[in-house]
């Protein structure tokens, strides 16, 4: 990477103003359900608490639009990190208002204090040059360690970089060079599996993918409109219409480049989008009217398990299937355990596919699991995210 990180620069002492990525999911009673974000916090944090900072956090959660409301409030965030700092972090009312700059100017070395939700602040997603300047003169030395948001041009991911001394935390060193290694020098073959709902959303990816890649393996809703580009019924599945041609310069461009292009043979189908729907398994196509493509089928997981066994390098994006129902989980699990016992380089984008391997219990059998499912997908497109361009080079 060459952007500066916390260790190229000095702090000691000094009051630095970090960019997290706490947008956490919390259920109706406002507890947290899943803590992965803070955590991956820690060790930056950490760093800035082991060079007596003083240290003032920020973030997002959710989304208030502007506007002050309380069930986004970052305290269950304050708690939680409390807990695992072992250690009060104070939590200020506002986020540049009077209370937050109060706390900010009495926080002592080794202290750790919370803004509000950035988004509480108008200006905050328009990245308006106010709000950074009041941000930035909170502090001495600014921290982007938000990977999730970095493809966010903000005023708490970007526009303060403007005003402060600005460096990269350890989270975004770790994604770029996970990342940035697998994409730039990967060890051969080097294959990507992409899934999800839409082709639409995954062209850039796809394109770039393609000049890269020796396999790509396809999944998802994405896959029927394939199916219907190549002239298969594809039933009542997700479909886009006007995709089909994209879909065929798609084929062409894989034979071009002598990418091997592989599409699901067979696929689960259900009556309806519910979890316990009656479904079957039938060849992409003989797809049935009436009947929704909602998973890979079995004989396309197995022909998907032997190709990416010679793999050395995988990047997976995008679930295979409806995975929220588990009669339709099947292929995006078993594609998570069978890559678990892979010997290769295997980089998962954040979101769903990182969700479904989180559950499986098969993390730490991942090189690299990154947290910012949006920001992820960016950066494999080749696209410059502003919260890191922003940062001071090396
Ligand atoms: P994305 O955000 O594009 O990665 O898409 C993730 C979503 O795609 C998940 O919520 C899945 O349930 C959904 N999905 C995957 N496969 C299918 C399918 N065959 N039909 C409908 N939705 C799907």
């Amino acid at each position: 990477m060459n952007k500066k990180t916390v260790r190229d620069i000095d702090l000691k002492g000094k009051k630095v103003l970090v960019r997290c990525d706490f947008n956490v999911p919390y259920d109706e009673n406002r507890v947290i359900t899943d803590n992965r974000r803070i955590v991956a916090a820690l060790p930056t944090i950490n760093y800035l608490l082991e060079n007596n900072c003083k240290v003032i956090l920020c973030s997002h959660l959710g989304r208030p639009k502007g506007e002050v409301k309380p069930e986004f409030s970052l305290d269950i965030v304050a708690k939680e990190l409390s807990r695992l700092l072992g250690k009060e972090v104070i939590l200020a009312k506002d986020v540049v208002g009077p209370d937050a700059v109060a706390k900010a100017e009495a926080l002592g070395e080794g202290e750790v204090m919370l803004l509000e939700n950035v988004r509480f602040e108008a200006g905050e997603e328009q990245n308006d040059e106010e709000l950074s300047k009041k941000l930035a003169s909170l502090a001495e030395v600014y921290v982007n360690d938000a990977f999730g948001t970095a493809h966010r041009a903000h005023s708490s991911t970007t526009g303060v970089a403007s005003f402060l001394p600005a460096v990269s935390g350890f989270l975004i060193e770790k994604e770029l060079n996970f990342m940035g290694d697998a994409i730039a020098n990967p060890v051969r073959p080097f294959m990507a599996i992409l899934g999800g709902k839409k082709v639409s959303d995954k062209i850039g990816v796809i394109d770039s993918l393609l000049e890269k890649v020796d396999t790509l393996l396809i999944g998802g809703a994405m896959a029927y409109t394939f199916f219907k580009a190549m002239g298969y019924n594809v039933g009542d599945s997700i479909c886009e219409e006007d995709k089909l041609d994209l879909a065929r310069e798609i084929m062409d461009k894989a034979k071009a480049k002598g990418v091997k292009l592989m599409l699901p043979v067979d696929t689960r189908i259900g009556k309806e989008f519910s979890a316990d729907t009656e479904s079957k398994v039938v060849k992409c196509d003989e797809m049935p009217d009436g009947w929704e493509g909602f998973d890979i089928g079995p004989e396309t997981i197995a022909a998907y398990v032997e190709e990416l066994k010679n793999a050395k390098t995988i990047i997976w994006n995008g679930p295979l299937g409806v995975f929220e129902f588990e009669q339709f989980a099947v292929g995006t699990n078993e594609i998570a355990k069978a890559l678990a016992d892979i010997d290769a380089v295997k980089v998962v984008g954040g979101g769903d596919s990182a969700a479904a391997i989180e559950k499986a219990g098969l993390a730490d059998k991942f090189t690299h699991i990154s947290t910012g499912g949006g920001a992820s997908l960016e950066f494999l497109e080749g696209k410059k995210l502003p919260g890191i361009e922003a940062l001071q080079d090396k």
